[in-house]
């Protein structure tokens, strides 16, 4: 099969396209038809040196451009990647799977949103002057050095363009390793930011499995790891960098919950449930998985969402009608059907979907259960996967605790049309990033992240400079200096 933009090798390092085919053949595959539709090569610890050669090579340069010329050069890259958004949806369509709907709207989009918001904010980054009396200190943000992105398979140019424009706005360089089962976006997002004008190891992909992300993460060369992706991967990764003292930012996984009272508007409510189980087919970090439904609306809501849920044209991804699509691989599928057979085997009531769709690929029906109650599997650990959990309560003094009590803090949703206990909801919340009256919004406006075991750090926003930059502090006596002796 041949696709639009179709990447010409395994990795993109020093500005052009490198194979190494000693590395382990690492196979693409089209998720809604189960066809091999590319080939891309694990990273050889001579590609790994090689990359980190180039992006340490590359850096001191790189950050001793001021940062209007380096904010020209994301924002250059952005407009072409908004130029090329057709192209570059339909590739991330064919790894991935998401829906074209989807992907011509959240992912290059996005990508690019952080590149041309970056890329206006580097020339704004500066130290402070603060005075002592006669003398006087002033602090220089400076890079860190050079960082190592890690990616999950669920939206790989935006994760890549969301740690490469803050990084590279700063004066980082970058090492990008995209998820085996994802490939090809961030090699498309290395060659734009080359094509923009960014100097040959400013930004540099590397695939592999994990065992080539957790060399590059112990590698002294690397200063910053960027890890999206799960609590257990995280742990390691955070255990690795840590040998080293280096900087993380960690995006994690999540169990979120999305409170629904009574007195919500049902329509945007089941929007919510709706945009926050089965947008990419439920494979969204920040989902809102445990949707606790306030007794009285608890009938009216579960009719209106398996009325809507109905409405969902599930088929070929590039088909831009379709708008639901296939699990990104087999093995997600399957690890997603185990959970809907442990819904099952707990009691919980299958009230929609539960099985395989008749056709090729790795499709799986939008799934609701209803009676989940908290300690149940499927309320307790992240599936990834379109499987909605619906659990009652009766107030809020008494939902509250329950939507806490997880290990995961990455996001929260709730809706009402009570404007205090609106607030009141989200300042009780123990999650980074919260919602009211909508969910799943991440523009690159916001800092996104989360709390407890759901991360370390923050993306986007002013915040993620302070993650991607480090103060030094100069200390300027302007008299005499005093000693003991
Ligand atoms: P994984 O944790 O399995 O993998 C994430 C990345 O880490 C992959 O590139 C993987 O490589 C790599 N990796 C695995 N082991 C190591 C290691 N020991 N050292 C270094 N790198 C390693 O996550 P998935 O790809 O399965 O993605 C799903 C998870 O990501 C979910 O838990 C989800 O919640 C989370 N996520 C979080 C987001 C957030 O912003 N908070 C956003 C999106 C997803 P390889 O794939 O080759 O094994």
């Amino acid at each position: 099969m041949t696709y639009p933009t179709q990447p010409t090798a395994s990795h993109f390092i020093g500005g052009k396209y490198v194979e190494d085919t000693a590395g382990t053949p690492i196979d693409v595959i089209y998720p809604a038809t189960g066809e091999v539709i590319g080939r891309v090569h694990s990273a050889t610890p001579a590609i790994i040196d090689q990359a980190l050669t180039a992006a340490r090579a590359a850096q001191a340069a790189w950050a001793a451009m001021t940062g209007t010329e380096r904010g020209r050069i994301l924002r250059r890259a952005a407009d072409i990647m908004r130029e090329r958004n057709h192209d570059l949806s339909v590739l991330e369509t064919f790894d991935t799977g998401k829906p074209y709907q989807e992907t011509s709207v959240v992912d290059a989009t996005s990508g690019a949103d952080a590149l041309e918001y970056f890329g206006g904010m580097a020339a704004t980054l500066t130290g402070q002057h603060i005075q002592l009396g006669e003398d006087w200190v002033y602090t220089r943000r400076e890079a860190l050095g050079v960082c190592l992105g890690i990616g999950a398979w669920n939206y790989p140019t935006q994760i890549a363009s969301w740690k490469g424009a803050p990084a590279l706005a700063c004066g980082n360089t970058m090492v990008f390793k995209p998820s085996e089962t994802t490939p090809l976006c961030a090699l498309k997002v290395a060659e734009i930011l080359f094509e923009a004008g960014a100097p040959a190891g400013v930004y540099n992909v590397v695939q592999g499995l994990g065992d080539v992300g957790a060399a590059l993460v112990s590698d002294p060369r690397v200063d910053k790891v960027s890890l999206t992706g799960s609590v257990p991967t995280g742990r390691k990764v955070y255990a690795a960098a840590a040998a080293g003292i280096k900087h993380v930012t960690m995006e994690l996984g999540g169990k979120s919950p999305l409170i629904i009272f009574d007195d919500a508007d049902l329509e945007n409510a089941v929007s919510g449930a709706i945009l926050g189980n089965f947008y990419s087919s439920g494979q969204v970090c920040s989902n809102g998985t445990r949707v606790f439904v306030q007794k009285g609306i608890k009938d009216a809501f579960l009719a209106r969402l398996s009325e809507r849920l109905a409405d969902a044209l599930i088929g070929d991804p590039q088909d831009p009608a379709t708008s639901f699509g296939p699990m990104v691989s087999a093995r997600q599928m399957e690890i997603v059907q185990g959970y809907i057979a442990k819904g099952q085997d707990e009691g919980a009531r299958l009230v929609y979907g539960g099985d395989r769709v008749a056709r090729g690929g790795f499709y799986l029906q939008p799934t609701v259960f209803a009676d989940v109650t908290d300690d149940m599997t499927i309320a307790r650990e992240e599936i990834f996967g379109p499987v909605m959990a619906v659990l009652d309560f009766e107030d809020e003094a008494e939902v509250m605790p329950r939507a806490n009590d997880t290990e995961f803090g990455l996001a929260a949703g709730v809706f009402t049309r009570d404007l205090t206990r609106a607030h009141r909801v989200a300042a009780g919340f123990e999650a980074g990033t919260c919602y009211i009256n909508t969910y799943n919004d991440a523009p690159v406006e916001a800092p996104f992240g989360g709390s407890k075991q759901s991360g370390v750090g923050r993306e986007n926003a002013s915040a993620a400079i302070a993650h991607y930059s480090q103060l030094k502090s100069v200390y300027v006596r302007m008299g005499d200096l005093e000693a003991p002796f």
